[in-house]
């Protein structure tokens, strides 16, 4: 067991100084002043002067790879271990992406599984931009019904040129067939759409719920934040539905993209409840990098620190409250998905736990209970990592 003591919790509502025991893989205490019986062999971790948040989950992440759009040399690499470690991120969601023709589900199953053998939770989407999209069982509603790792389906991709533009019958079975597997397997059975560039960006999502009995909360559009007039859109579309922020890819492309954190204040401002706002590294897409003439100058790849840099920058450049960044991308994010276990620090949960210091630098980190970060350095890296 792991006892942590005198620490500021966010929960992430603020809940002041507290101990906090950890065991097993679970929060098993949160109080005042928790004293440990003689003879339990219990570690003491000095949370003095540190806050302690809830373990971010980052739920779009191409975890097997991605890219590729520039031809076969700009694939991407899995993610590592210490690509979520450095960034506080203790749960990721795995999904596809543009790649659905080349790349397989099946190795985005293996690499949760593998992620979870690394002790990091992991969960993933079934299928890929395209539409009819790729399965592992042959339908979207018998993945997330029947294998534990898939909560929904994603990322589906319209409004871009890269999608199948998806009709509307198409986008409604999918999605009918996501909830209904949602119910049948108990989870959130959403759907996470890919946002493209396109006018009226939100329109098939809106067409989709007047044509059938589905909610606009059955969906979860991402990269709510690529280009200003999606922006502008989203305030509006965010009033009924959830709004997910990319944060990876704006500093390539910071004149058409509006700044993740200043996404997140803006939609806030405009009257977004709080609650339908999240936000997602799409760590692991590939970047490239121009010139002013637009010639190639590297290869980048989207990493989930930018996760955490700007739940930062929303306090710090923007001035939300920390409560309030934190929820973005930890208890939202589990209410949303369904992560019944995860996003908060409450007696109970799965001990995922960061603890930072004044400047926001990560001290210690407990994944599932186990350490993962003591005193700043990294305890734990991937299985081929060096
Ligand atoms: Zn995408």
């Amino acid at each position: 067991m792991i006892l942590i003591k005198n620490c500021e919790v966010y929960s992430p509502g603020y809940l002041g100084i507290k101990d906090v025991l950890v065991g097993e893989r679970s929060i098993l205490g949160l109080a005042d002043n928790i004293s440990i019986p003689v003879g339990w062999e219990v570690e003491v971790i000095d949370g003095k002067g540190l806050k302690m948040i809830p373990g971010l989950i980052d739920a779009h992440v191409h975890i097997a790879g991605a890219g590729g759009e520039g031809g076969p040399g700009t694939r991407t690499p899995e993610i590592q271990l210490s690509h979520m470690l450095e960034a506080g991120v203790t749960t990721v969601i795995g999904c596809l992406g543009t790649d659905g023709m080349t790349r397989s589900l099946e190795a985005v199953l293996m690499k949760a599984k593998a992620l979870r053998q690394e002790g990091v939770s992991a969960w993933i989407y079934t299928g890929s931009y395209q539409v009819p999209t790729p399965t592992i069982l042959g339908d979207v509603g018998k993945d997330i019904a029947m294998i534990e790792e898939v909560i929904g389906a994603g990322e589906i991709a319209i409004s871009d040129h890269r999608s199948s533009f998806p009709t509307l019958p198409e986008l409604v079975r999918l999605a009918q067939h996501a909830r209904v597997g949602g119910m049948l397997g108990g989870k959130a059975g959403i759907v996470n759409i890919h946002m493209g560039d396109a006018k009226d960006p939100f329109r098939p999502l809106y067409d989709a719920v007047e044509a059938s009995e589905l909610r606009l909360t059955q969906f979860l559009p991402t990269h709510c934040n690529r280009n200003h007039h999606i922006f502008e859109d989203a305030k509006e579309y965010g009033k009924k539905g959830y709004v997910d922020i990319t944060s990876s890819s704006y500093p390539y492309y910071p004149d058409e993209e509006v700044k993740p954190s200043a996404a997140i204040a803006g939609l806030v401002r405009a009257g977004v409840p709080l609650e339908h706002i999240t936000m997602t590294s799409d760590a692991c897409g590939s970047l490239p990098d121009f010139d002013e003439k637009g010639n190639l100058r590297r290869l980048e790849m989207g990493t989930p620190r930018s996760l955490f840099d700007e739940m930062v920058d929303t306090v710090q450049k923007e001035g939300l409250p920390l409560e309030d960044a934190l929820k973005v991308v930890t208890s939202n994010v589990a209410d949303i998905l369904k992560l019944n276990r995860k996003g908060r620090i409450q007696k109970g949960r799965d001990a995922d736990l960061v603890l930072i210091d004044g400047d926001f630098r990560i001290i210690h980190m407990l994944a599932n209970g186990s350490p993962m970060v003591r005193d700043g350095k990294m305890l734990k890296k991937g299985s081929y990592e060096r």
